[in-house]
């Protein structure tokens, strides 16, 4: 059986077994105290077919959540922190995206595409400030310079280093906390040097950011959280 769960031993009056389903893919059974273990695992051996749906299910909700809707009340991502998000109207004042005080505020009437069109701006804007930022910070540690640094809108390429050194930040970055970023960061300077995945490569890498593969693997898993 490859299913795994948590079990909670009742010492008070429980009689029988239950089963909960709690954030989305965690197991939990409530079971009377001297329920032995084997009973246990046939329990959630007959549930099986059951358990797998409704975490299927779970799971694709949970990714609809993350289609945005640019209402009051959503939540947005910045270095890795949610934000909730207030909509208003005010014509005569600037239109677009402020962050303030841990919210964004956002004054727009209009479709979503155009509510959209305002985050995408202010996103991009953070990333092109940071990332130089950051960019610059590790070159001089590294003593690499990139000939050019460009911010685009890539789905999930969220860093390129073209042969002659020209580098380019996929804005969604901003998004993630600033770990990841750095990570992409150093990934793509190290490519001024080495222009392939070689283990020389992945040794400079893990010189200057040591937890790499944890960070690679937090982008594989989270890709679906930079959508806009
Ligand atoms: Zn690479």
């Amino acid at each position: 059986m490859d299913i795994t769960y948590t079990v909670n031993r009742s010492r008070k009056r429980r009689k029988t077994i239950s089963l909960q389903i709690r954030n989305e893919a965690e197991i939990v059974i409530s079971a009377p105290y001297y329920t032995p273990a084997e009973e246990i695992n046939r329990f959630v051996e007959e549930k099986q077919n059951w358990i797998n749906k409704v975490i299927q299910k779970n799971k694709e909700d949970s990714l609809k959540i993350r289609v945005k809707e640019y209402k009051t009340g959503e939540h947005f991502l910045y270095l890795g922190q949610s934000y909730p998000l207030e909509v208003f109207f005010e014509p005569f004042e600037h239109a677009g995206v402020v962050f303030w005080n841990n919210r964004f505020y956002l004054n727009a009437q209009g479709n979503k595409d155009s509510k959209k069109h305002y985050f995408v701006s202010w996103y991009k804007k953070k990333a092109d400030d940071f990332i130089r930022q950051r960019v610059d910070f590790f070159g001089r540690m590294l003593k690499l310079q990139p000939e050019s640094i460009k911010i685009t809108s890539a789905q999930s390429r969220w860093g390129s280093c073209s042969g002659d050194s020209h580098l380019a930040f996929s804005f969604r970055l901003i998004m993630a906390p600033p770990d990841i970023i750095d990570y992409v960061i150093v990934h793509e300077l190290t490519h001024i040097k080495e222009k392939n995945h070689a283990p020389r490569f992945w040794q400079r890498v893990a010189e200057v950011i040591p937890a790499y593969k944890k960070h690679r693997r937090w982008l594989k898993d989270n890709h679906q959280i930079f959508n806009l």
